[in-house]
């Protein structure tokens, strides 16, 4: 095989083909709306990557335009063609990864994060202690009032400031494995707890089980389940993904359960497409098509069950923020807002292109912290416009953007940003044991 050949199955160069360049993607754009170049377009990256295939450019040519763009797959979604687009970024960003020439200090940081820390649960529980401390000691509130949380390295400072409470060690400890169904028995489902919702989000993750135990479901929470993968695949780091799922695979088979539940956007849509990274192995295929039958988001199952039933009053203006992998990969659009209109005393006002990125994107704002703040700035002009008192999201790292945004815009005291699960935790008929954040 030739170098050629190699590297257009690996960017999946024969589905560049399926872009027939109509522009219908553009409008839905994030980075297009706030560049403005067409290689910040899908369609101009597609063109980048098929002329990378060719042999017409180098991948130092497909870099800044890929590594720019936010893998929201907004453009799927508007695409009449049915361009996979998500399969060509990916392959994409494995070519550049294998050719990147990193410093010394940052392959060794990745590797730390990639390799041992997001897949192993007690790497992550202990950085869930460290945050705990901090914020408990108040090492936190010095750190701020000090100008300390200034001088971290990309931005992370800035973050810092709207981290979630962390839960404490006791709280951890008191996880239970396994929550009979309250009332009804209806299905046996698998909650996969994720890293950074479990490590960050660890309250959110309690009340997820409580409120599916509540909706009629038996959870087991598989001990041996790790990190979904996402982070490691898009960032080009195909072959760590792959054995993550098989971990994960292997996890949710010896559970036995119907279902395997997520409550957060992006891990949801790497588990919905665990069948992409095994093509051409007819086992692991298989078992893979299994559990993305089973795969599911909290709302999606709520909303099927049609068992929960909202007893407490909850009298505020809300707007909902969807994720951009929960309404392009996973395709739930209606559930959460459906779920949303059953709380007495709501009121939902939808946002003017509440399904356009926020720039969260998993590490983008980190990284690409202008652009980020560009495309936020955008969402949060659509956002003051409702007037909500609560935006609600269903992923951490929309989560943590929208308080960002709310933090930048100053109404911190007067707009509270919630997970869903957490806002239709308050209206369940039972009590939630902890302090929303
Ligand atoms: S990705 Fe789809 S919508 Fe965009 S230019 Fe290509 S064919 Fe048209
Ligand atoms: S994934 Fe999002 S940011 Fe990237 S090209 Fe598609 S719409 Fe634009």
């Amino acid at each position: 095989m030739t170098d050629l050949n190699e590297l257009q199955e690996k960017i999946n160069y024969p589905k560049t083909f399926d872009c027939v360049q109509c522009g219908y993607c553009l409008p839905a754009c994030p980075t297009y709306e706030t560049m403005q170049t067409e290689t910040h377009s899908p369609r101009g990256r597609i063109n980048l990557v098929k002329m990378l295939g060719e042999g017409k450019i180098g991948v130092e040519d497909i870099q800044e335009p890929i590594e720019k763009c936010l893998g929201c797959r907004a453009c799927e979604t508007a695409c009449p063609s049915n361009v996979e687009y998500g399969q060509i970024l990916e392959g994409a960003k494995q070519v550049i990864e294998e050719q990147k020439k990193q410093g010394k200090v940052k392959q060794q940081v990745e590797k730390a994060l990639f390799n041992h820390m997001f897949p192993s649960r007690k790497w992550m529980d202990a950085a869930g202690h460290l945050t705990w401390l901090y914020q408990k000691s108040g090492l936190q509130t010095l750190a701020q009032l000090t100008d300390l949380t200034k001088i971290a390295p990309l931005q992370l400072g800035t973050f810092e400031k709207v981290l979630p409470k962390a839960a404490s060690p006791t709280e951890r400890k008191a996880t239970p494995s396994f929550l009979p169904a309250k009332g009804k028995r209806l299905a046996r489902v698998g909650f996969m707890s994720g890293c950074i919702m479990d490590s960050l989000f660890h309250s959110t993750n309690q009340r997820t089980i409580e409120l599916l135990s509540i909706a009629g479901a038996e959870v087991v929470l598989p001990k041996n389940q790790t990190c979904c993968g996402a982070l490691h695949a898009h960032s080009g780091k195909r072959e760590a993904a792959r054995q993550l799922a098989q971990r994960n695979i292997q996890a949710f088979e010896e559970a036995e359960v119907d279902y395997v539940v997520n409550n957060a956007g992006g891990c949801g849509a790497m588990l919905a497409e665990y069948d992409h990274l095994f093509e051409g192995e007819p086992s692991w295929d298989a078992r893979a098509k299994v559990f993305v039958e089973k795969s599911i988001d909290v709302s999606a199952l709520l909303h099927q069950l049609n068992y929960l039933e909202f007893t407490r009053e909850i009298d505020e203006v809300v707007t909902y923020q969807p994720s951009c992998h929960m309404l392009h990969v996973q395709k739930v659009l209606q559930e959460p807002v459906e779920l949303l209109s059953k709380i007495p005393g709501l009121e939902y006002r939808e946002m003017n292109k509440k399904d356009r990125c926020c720039g969260s994107a998993g590490i983008y704002n980190v990284v690409h912290y202008e652009d980020s703040m560009s495309i936020l700035n955008n969402k949060m002009a659509n956002m003051k416009q409702t007037q909500a008192a609560a935006v609600i999201t269903t992923n951490p790292g929309c989560l943590l953007q929208m308080k960002l945004g709310i933090q930048r815009a100053g109404l911190q005291d007067k707009v509270r940003v919630v997970h869903l699960v957490d806002l239709l935790m308050e209206a369940a008929p039972q009590p939630g044991k902890t302090p929303l954040n």
